[in-house]
């Protein structure tokens, strides 16, 4: 047993810890969860403990079930709002096959893979997600319109407002599981909210995003409210996006710094950006995965609908923020297309990896785009070469057919079940008889 795994089962004893849960996350995102006894952990630490991976979205057809869960000693937390005396604690998990090795369906080790690539050209990629959600109440019928907690609006300061309350219950337990809390406000829409977790390595980050995920449910269910990361519950509003700033380091150097260049981006920054902006149509379907996620890059509501870079702009799908000294070597580039109830283990690989292909491919960057890219006309953009991202769930699996990139990065067990649940989604929703349709054509047609 090595150290971390010795360190655990002391911790476990000392704080009288009687559940132990072992967390992993499905193809889709959804988080999973099997809680043992400290008694069992040795063995799941040196063979990994068995479950039926056909019951998982994703994992294994029925045929070949058979998985295990092997905790990831380094991951464990324990659980704050579960109370001490006894208390509960969790760690992530990695997912093998009954051989030992890793599984082909396991989001985290899609990461993982992604993570290695770079790491063979000699870079650690770091994440900094910008995390939007809504508080609603509690209680409107299924398929009504929700209830936002409040009318207020970005960064507005409500006294005594649910909100308010809601984010400091919501950091504190964060905090007190080792997650970073750098900004938190009131966004732009009733009830909206945005919590950004600091930096750090994209695999932690991956975690913390799922951790974060439960601990705002939790908190909203304490505080008798509703809390949801679907991108765009209202037409009026803006919708929730998860921008995400994306940096990847060469030992300890930043490598998109280059002191003096402009905005300080290196030719490896430009080089990334150029992946980003040439891959976006075909790693769309990844960052954003739902019908609804399309709503929310339909135009407006500073959701990206157009591929383009820039500086000050916030149309733009990659945005390289201002440029702070005092901050050190912090240049990153912000990917803002990603929302917020992305797989991130799955949306962060594409990332990486279309990133990557730039830098290997020598990608040239092709020229900042100044304007506000909606107020151009369609010819305008044409003439400035600037492309739309997919608008729909239909064009964006249509784009990702046609990846190698994305084939490639998944793995081919990840890549097909993903396409193929797209589609029946995408089948699902295309069958409805919407609102839209029976207020309009009825009274006309
Ligand atoms: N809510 C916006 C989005 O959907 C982002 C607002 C902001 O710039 O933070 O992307
Ligand atoms: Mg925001
Ligand atoms: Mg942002």
């Amino acid at each position: 047993m090595d150290r971390q795994q010795e360190f655990v089962l002391r911790t476990i004893e000392e704080r009288d810890i009687r559940f132990v849960r072992l967390w992993f996350t499905d193809v889709l995102g959804t988080l999973k969860s099997v809680a043992v006894a400290p008694a069992e952990l040795e063995g799941a630490f040196a063979e990994g403990i068995g479950f039926d991976g056909s019951a998982i979205e994703g994992f294994a057809r029925v045929y070949e079930a058979d998985m295990l869960v092997k905790p990831d000693p380094s991951t464990f937390q324990v659980l704050p709002w579960r109370g001490e005396n006894p208390g509960t604690a969790r760690m992530f998990c990695d997912i093998q096959l009954p051989d030992q090795t890793p599984s082909f369906a396991d989001p985290r080790n899609v990461l993982k893979r992604a993570l290695a690539k770079a790491s063979d050209l000699g870079y650690t990629f770091y994440t900094h997600p910008e995390i939007e959600f809504f508080l609603f109440e509690r209680g409107s019928a299924p398929g009504q319109p929700p209830v936002p907690v409040d009318q207020a609006g970005y960064f507005d300061h409500v006294p005594h407002g649910t909100a308010h309350d809601f984010r400091r219950q919501a950091i504190g337990l964060l905090e007190s599981m080792g997650i970073s809390v750098e900004f938190s406000h009131h966004e732009g829409a009733p009830g909206q909210n945005e919590i950004d977790l600091r930096y750090a390595d994209a695999l932690t980050t991956a975690d913390n995003i799922m951790t974060f995920r439960a601990v705002i449910k939790e908190v909203a269910l304490e505080q008798g409210i509703f809390a949801s990361f679907m991108p765009k519950p209202f037409a009026e509003h803006p919708g929730s996006g998860m921008h995400t700033h994306l940096s990847l380091f060469a030992g300890d150097g930043n490598a998109f710094h280059e002191a003096g260049a402009p905005y300080q981006l290196s030719k490896v920054g430009r080089q990334f950006i150029a992946g980003l902006l040439r891959h976006a149509a075909e790693i769309t379907a990844v960052t954003n995965q739902w019908v609804n996620s399309y709503k929310r890059l339909m135009g407006g509501g500073e959701a990206p609908s157009y591929v383009c870079w820039g500086h000050n702009n916030r149309s733009a799908l990659v945005r390289v923020p201002m440029y702070k000294p005092a901050k050190g070597q912090s240049t990153r580039v912000e990917m803002r297309s990603v929302d917020s109830a992305c797989n991130p283990y799955l949306a962060f690989a594409v990332l990486l990896t279309a990133g990557l292909k730039g830098i290997e491919e020598g990608y040239e960057l092709p020229d900042e785009a100044e304007d506000d890219v909606w107020s151009l006309s369609e010819s305008e953009r044409k003439a400035l070469g600037i492309r739309q991202l997919p608008t729909s769930l239909s064009e964006a699996i249509h784009a990702m057919e046609e990846s190698e990139l994305v084939a490639e990065t998944l793995g081919e067990h990840v890549f097909d079940f993903f396409l193929r649940n797209k589609r029946a989604e995408w089948q699902d929703y295309r069958s409805q008889i919407s609102q839209f349709e029976l207020a309009r054509y009825l009274p006309m047609l």
